[in-house]
């Protein structure tokens, strides 16, 4: 008998990615193999997101068209954020679905077994080997914050760190050249288990056993000399700071620490100590109560940072968070104009270090032919430097910036 195959679509962020790769791990363990495309697999599964609104459509329209195209008698599992948060409400909208499966529920070909699934650890699951020279890794899964605007503590729960020879073991048996760290809340990595701060040895530990290793999402309060440290002597000085904004009173509404100014001297702190320190950011546009002075503020801030990378995105009521239940909904127009505004500040800025960058070298790692990273540049998410395509894929090698066109660099 031919052996059954399985297409698996993701959708969302570098966690969901790993959920993914693990998922696939387990589906070739239980005997099937990769489909060439979905309408040829007996299996699809799409790994939803749910993060806001328009990820929660993504996810729907994508179900719906794998299910159209699907081969006679494939069967179509959602998995992932969206149908932990709405499972019951999206296996009800859409019939096409034979199956949803919430975080941990095995994703099986036969039809379900019984109601209750054995939940098991997605974390601790094999892994393939990843096809570019970079792989991610999540070190923890859920979050002890209560940020106003954010449900991912309610549906993915309280932390969980892995334990680090777990990690390590994973980091080494991808055997790859980049190593990008992922959690919903990095820096805490280990404070679950009664080891905060464990994240520095683990940044060190990974670093001894790969040639670079990146960290995403860090919550400002927790960027500890001791991690700044540890990520400049990495050799990949790159910050992922996840400030979400800066107006104290709005912080607070939000449930979070800090303010513009704490930011600003930690980050010309960070300058002064690695000239070449990479950052990027994330802020949410449109919270509750975002007064135009706020904004005003959020504004002046973008200018004076400085940031290589930043993301802006449109307040998105989730059911359930603290901020649903807040006053002072933004206008949504109003929310696109501000938006706007600090997209085309930041892109100017980007574009302005981009080219400030030109006439110096760079260590670049080859991802695929023709397209190299150097530290500035996490995979999939910021801009690429576009190289010889005679440089083999999985190398290192040092090249000169020729030219930049908006995120990207030209070098030879
Ligand atoms: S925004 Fe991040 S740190 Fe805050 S609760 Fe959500 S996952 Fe946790």
């Amino acid at each position: 008998m031919a052996q059954k195959a399985f297409w698996v679509e993701t959708l969302g962020c570098p966690k969901n990615a790993v959920d993914s790769d693990k998922l696939t791990g387990t589906l070739v363990a239980d005997g099937l193999v990769p489909a060439a495309a979905p309408n040829e697999a007996d299996l699809i599964v799409v790994n939803t997101c749910a993060f806001i609104e328009e990820a929660r459509q993504e996810s729907i329209d994508t179900i719906l068209a794998l299910s159209d195209n699907r081969r006679d008698g494939a069967r179509l599992v959602a998995t992932g954020c969206m149908a932990e948060r709405y499972g019951a409400e999206l296996a009800e909208a859409l019939p096409e679905i034979d199956r949803v499966a919430g975080f941990g529920v095995p994703v099986v070909l036969g039809p379900r077994r019984g109601a209750a699934a054995p939940a098991m650890d997605l974390l601790n699951l094999p892994r393939p080997r990843s096809g570019v020279p970079w792989a991610y890794v999540k070190v923890a899964e859920g979050c002890d914050r209560a940020c106003g605007f954010c449900a991912i503590p309610s549906f993915r729960g309280k932390q969980r760190s892995r334990d680090e020879a777990s990690i390590l073991e994973e980091v080494e048996a991808l055997d790859v050249r980049e190593i990008v760290l992922v959690a919903q809340d990095l820096a805490s990595y280990g404070r679950d288990v009664g080891r905060a701060g464990a994240i520095v040895p683990l940044v060190r530990a990974v670093g001894e056993r790969v040639d670079r290793v990146r960290l995403l999402y860090l919550y400002p309060s927790d960027l500890t000399d001791g991690l700044i440290e540890v990520i400049c002597e990495s050799g990949v000085p790159y910050f992922d700071l996840s400030l979400q904004h800066v107006s104290r009173p709005l912080i607070r509404r939000m449930r979070r620490w800090g303010d513009g100014a704490r930011f600003l001297a930690r980050i010309d702190d960070i300058r002064r100590r690695e000239p070449a320190a990479t950052f990027r950011s994330n802020f949410i546009v449109g919270y509750p109560g975002e007064t135009e002075a706020d904004h005003d503020e959020l504004l002046r801030f973008v200018e004076d940072a400085q940031l290589d990378w930043c993301g802006f995105f449109a307040y998105s009521q989730e059911d359930g968070t603290y901020a649903a239940g807040l006053d002072g909904e933004v206008d949504r127009g109003l929310v696109k104009e501000r938006l706007g505004e600090l997209t085309e500040l930041q892109d100017r800025i980007t574009a302005q270090r981009r080219i400030a960058l030109i006439g110096s070298e760079v260590d670049v790692l080859v991802d695929g032919a023709g397209v190299g990273r150097s530290h500035r540049e996490a995979p999939e998410i910021d801009g690429i430097v576009t190289i010889p395509e005679s440089l083999a894929v999985g190398s290192f090698a040092t090249v000169t910036v020729t030219g930049a066109m908006g995120p990207d660099l030209e070098a030879a």
